[in-house]
C-alpha cells in the first residue's frame, strides 16, 4: 500500500509540494485538488496578464501532473464538496496549499462606497477567474484612480490602468476588463504608500516597467525621495537603492508628456472615501517617518478619485475545522506542521509573501517534515474520495480535461494573445461536453 496525499490547492505551493513529495516518499500516490476546474493558482489567477514570461513555470507544473501516482481533482473545493474532516479521514497526509485570497480591508469610513473594488475582485476580473466576472468594476466615469500600497500588486494594478488596448493586447488580460479599461477616460493614476520610498515593497524589474508605458508618464516628487537608501536594513539596502535609482528618474519626468498621469504619493494613508452612494475622491492623512515607522502628521488632503483598490495584503478565508491564527490569517502552524497527519504551505502558512519561486524552497522544508514524521499507508486515500464526490454528484475536472479547456483557450488566442481564457464555469463544462459529444 502506498502513501495517500491530498494536497489542497494547485498554485506553486502545491506543486512543489508535490514534485518534492514523490521525491521523499517514493511510490506515494497525490491527489491535488482546486476548488476552481483550471490549475495553477496564482500562477494563472494573480499573475498580471502581461507578466506572461512569469507564467511559464506552468510547463514544469504540467510536467509534474503527467508524473505516474498524480492526479488533477479541478472543481472540488475543500469546505464545499469535502469538508476537512473527511480529508483528514481519508488521506494519511493532507498538505494545504491553498493560499490567501480574503483581502485585508482599509477599515476607513466610506470603504463599502460604490468605486471602491477590493483586490481579489479586480484582480480576479482582469484575469478571468470564474466569479470575478460578477464583480466587474464599473470604470466608465473614472477620470482619477487610486492604488493604495506599495506592494507589486499595487503596480500591477496601476501598470494595467495605464496600458493602452495594444499594449493590453499582448497578454492574456480578459478582454472585457482590457475594453473597459481603454474605454475609460482615466487621466490620473495615484499609487499611495503609507511609508517611504525605501520602505516601499516594489520589486525593481516591476517599478522599471514604468519608464516605459505608451501613454502613461510616472511623476514622483523629488522632495518625497531621501538622498539614499541608507534608512533599510542592510540586506535589503542594494534593493532599494536601486528602486531609489528608478524613482529619481521618474522625478525627472514631465506631467505634460502624455495623456494619462501616474502619481507615486508617499507618507500618505486614507482616512476617508468621500462621495455618497459612489466613491468621487478620497481624504488622506500627511505621514511623516520616525525611523521606519509612520507617524500621521495631522495635515490632510483631498484626490479627486472615483476608483479605489486597496491592495494591502490578503488573509486566510477560515474554513471550518482548521486551526486558524487570526491575528496573521493563516492557517495556525508551527513551520507548517498543523496538526498529527496535516501540512501547510505557500502563502496560507506564512502569510502573501514572496515570489513564485520562494514557494520551491517553502515547500520543500515542509516535505523534509513530512518525511521526518514518517507517514504510514493506510487510509482509504483518492478511491475513498472519488466515491464521497461521486455520491455529492461533483463533477470533477481531471487532468485530461484540464488539458481539453487549455487547447480550447489557447485556440481562442489572437495574435500576440496567446490564449483567451474561458471566465466561467459553465463555458469550461460546456467545452467538455462538446468534446465528449464530438
Ligand atoms: P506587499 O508586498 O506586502 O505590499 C502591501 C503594501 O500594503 C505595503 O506597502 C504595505 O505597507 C501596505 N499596507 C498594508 N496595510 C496597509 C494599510 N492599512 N494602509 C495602507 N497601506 C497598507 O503585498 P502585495 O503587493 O499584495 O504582494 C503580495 C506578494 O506577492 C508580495 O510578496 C509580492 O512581491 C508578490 N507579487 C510579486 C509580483 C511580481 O511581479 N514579482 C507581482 C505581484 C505580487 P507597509 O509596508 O507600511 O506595511
Amino acid at each position: 500500500m502506498s502513501v495517500a496525499v491530498a494536497i489542497v490547492g494547485s498554485g506553486p505551493a502545491g506543486f512543489y509540494a508535490a514534485d518534492a513529495l514523490l521525491g521523499k516518499l517514493p511510490g506515494c500516490r497525490i491527489d491535488i485538488l482546486d476548488r476552481l476546474p483550471t490549475p495553477f493558482g496564482l500562477v494563472r489567477a494573480g499573475v498580471a496578464p502581461d507578466h506572461l514570461s512569469t507564467k511559464n513555470v506552468i510547463r514544469l507544473y504540467e510536467k509534474i501532473l503527467d508524473k505516474d501516482g498524480v492526479r488533477l481533482l479541478g472543481n472540488v473545493g475543500l469546505g464545499r464538496d469535502v469538508s476537512y474532516d473527511e480529508l483528514k479521514r481519508l488521506y494519511d497526509v493532507v498538505v494545504l496549499a491553498f493560499g490567501a485570497e480574503e483581502p485585508r480591508r482599509l477599515c476607513v469610513p466610506g470603504e463599502d462606497r460604490a468605486g471602491v473594488v477590493n483586490v481579489t475582485d479586480f484582480v480576479g476580473w482582469y484575469n478571468a477567474v470564474p466569479g470575478a466576472r460578477d464583480c466587474a468594476p464599473d470604470l466608465a466615469g473614472v477620470r482619477g484612480a487610486v492604488v493604495i500600497g506599495n506592494g507589486n500588486v499595487a503596480l500591477d494594478v496601476a501598470r494595467l490602468l495605464a496600458k493602452t488596448a495594444e499594449e493590453l493586447a499582448r497578454g492574456d488580460i480578459a478582454p472585457p476588463a482590457a475594453a473597459a479599461i481603454t474605454a475609460a477616460p482615466i487621466t490620473d493614476i495615484w499609487v499611495i504608500g503609507r511609508r517611504g520610498p525605501v520602505q516601499s515593497s516594489f520589486s525593481f524589474p516591476v517599478l522599471s516597467e514604468f519608464s516605459g508605458l505608451v501613454e502613461a508618464m510616472a511623476l514622483v516628487d523629488p522632495g518625497q525621495l531621501p538622498a539614499d537608501a541608507s534608512a533599510a536594513e542592510e540586506a535589503e539596502r542594494r534593493k532599494k537603492e536601486k528602486n531609489l535609482q528608478v524613482l529619481k528618474i521618474l522625478a525627472a519626468n514631465s506631467a505634460d508628456d502624455k495623456p494619462v498621469r501616474i502619481h507615486f504619493a508617499f507618507c500618505a494613508a486614507p482616512v476617508a472615501v468621500l462621495g455618497e452612494a459612489r466613491m468621487t475622491g478620497l481624504e488622506l492623512m500627511r505621514n511623516r517617518l520616525e525611523g521606519n515607522r509612520a507617524v500621521a502628521t495631522g495635515e490632510t488632503f483631498r484626490i479627486d478619485a472615483q476608483l479605489m483598490v486597496p491592495t494591502i495584503g490578503y488573509r486566510v478565508s477560515p474554513i471550518a475545522g482548521l486551526p486558524f491564527d487570526s491575528e496573521r490569517g493563516i492557517v495556525a502552524n508551527r513551520d507548517g506542521r498543523v496538526e498529527p497527519g496535516v501540512y501547510v504551505v505557500g502563502w496560507a502558512k506564512r502569510g502573501p509573501t514572496g515570489v513564485v519561486g520562494t514557494n520551491r524552497v517553502d515547500s520543500r522544508t515542509v516535505v523534509e517534515l513530512i518525511a521526518a514524521d514518517g507517514p504510514k499507508a493506510g487510509k482509504p486515500g483518492g478511491g475513498g474520495l472519488d466515491e464521497l464526490l461521486r455520491a455529492r454528484g461533483v463533477r470533477v475536472i481531471g487532468t485530461a480535461d484540464w488539458r481539453i479547456i487549455d487547447a480550447a483557450e489557447r485556440a481562442r488566442g489572437r495574435d500576440a494573445r496567446p490564449r483567451e481564457k474561458l471566465a466561467t464555469i459553465e463555458a469550461m463544462l460546456a467545452v467538455l461536453d462538446s468534446e465528449a459529444a464530438a
